[in-house]
């Protein structure tokens, strides 16, 4: 009879950025960038495809799914985040295929159609994307020399779901649509879902750099990832400012057209308050 040793939980491997408490596995999972799902779904499964990230984001371009890994993740610490990946999935997939049959406005808007998702598996998702840009040294400056963060411990307790979130942290998307840097419509271009469909920029304070949050793209919508109290960016009326007038962790997105809403319901377990959020569009 074998015995299963229980897992050594206070290993940390050195190369993976979530061993802050211990609890690695002894080998490193190859992490891709962005989920290895949504580089599948965006390049129809062809390994041949090349993924050229967007021009706001520097890291060297021409990189095939396969090499696109980052290798900052323990096996362990990457499955316990394989439900925030699917979610992403779920919700790119949703406004993708959307976007595809309404063809910029020369094809089909359809019936009204609902998809629920995880709201906290999601925001997971992004505070995911950025840090793991961030552990792998991607983000570049202005030059084009890359950039080395401070990953805070507050961040990955958050990530693994360890703590609570603050209520002035987290997920937001646009509550202001003069606020330029935030994207909101992933229909009338369809480009924004099928070639620059991701993009992950980081909120980096100095001395010492440390990663404070980001903007990430996905699908044609923007969202913010805040690891500070953000109450006051949101205020401040300064056009450099992505976070003016951002809600936070929306109860759910709604985008109408011609009285026909396309709706990802979002699901919280937190107690924090939720408000629908509604983009009317026209022809
Ligand atoms: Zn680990």
């Amino acid at each position: 009879m074998t015995v299963r040793q229980p897992p050594d939980l206070t290993y940390k491997h050195p190369k993976c950025y979530a061993n802050s408490r211990g609890g690695c596995s002894t080998k490193i999972s190859g992490e891709h960038y962005v989920s290895h799902a949504l580089i599948k779904l965006y390049t129809f499964d062809d390994p041949s495809v090349v993924i050229k990230p967007t021009a706001n984001y520097r890291i060297p371009v021409d990189i095939k799914p396969k090499n696109f890994v980052a290798n900052v993740l323990c096996t362990r610490h990457n499955n316990d985040l394989s439900d925030a990946d699917s979610t992403a999935l779920d919700f790119a997939t949703f406004l993708r295929d959307i976007a595809i049959r309404y063809k910029n406005g020369g094809g089909e808007w359809g019936p009204a159609e609902t998809i629920e998702v995880s709201g906290d598996d999601f925001q997971r998702w992004v505070l995911k994307l950025i840090i793991t840009h961030a552990a792998a040294d991607v983000f570049t400056e202005g030059d084009g020399k890359r950039v080395t963060t401070i990953i805070p411990d507050e961040s990955i307790d958050l990530l693994l779901d360890r703590a609570e979130w603050p209520r002035t942290w987290g997920l937001g998307v646009t509550g202001n649509l003069s606020n330029s840097h935030l994207k909101f419509d992933p229909f009338t271009r369809a480009e924004v879902v099928i070639n620059e469909w991701w993009s992950a920029q980081p909120l980096i304070k100095h001395d010492p750099r440390t990663l404070l949050g980001g903007i990430v793209d996905l699908a044609g919508v923007s969202f913010t990832m805040c690891i500070f109290n953000q109450s006051e960016a949101l205020l401040h009326d300064d056009k450099i400012n992505p976070l003016l007038g951002v809600l936070q962790r929306p109860d759910s997105l709604t985008w109408i057209l011609d009285g026909v809403p396309k709706t990802i319901q979002f699901r919280w377990n937190d107690r924090w308050q939720h408000r629908p959020i509604t983009f009317t569009m026209h022809r």
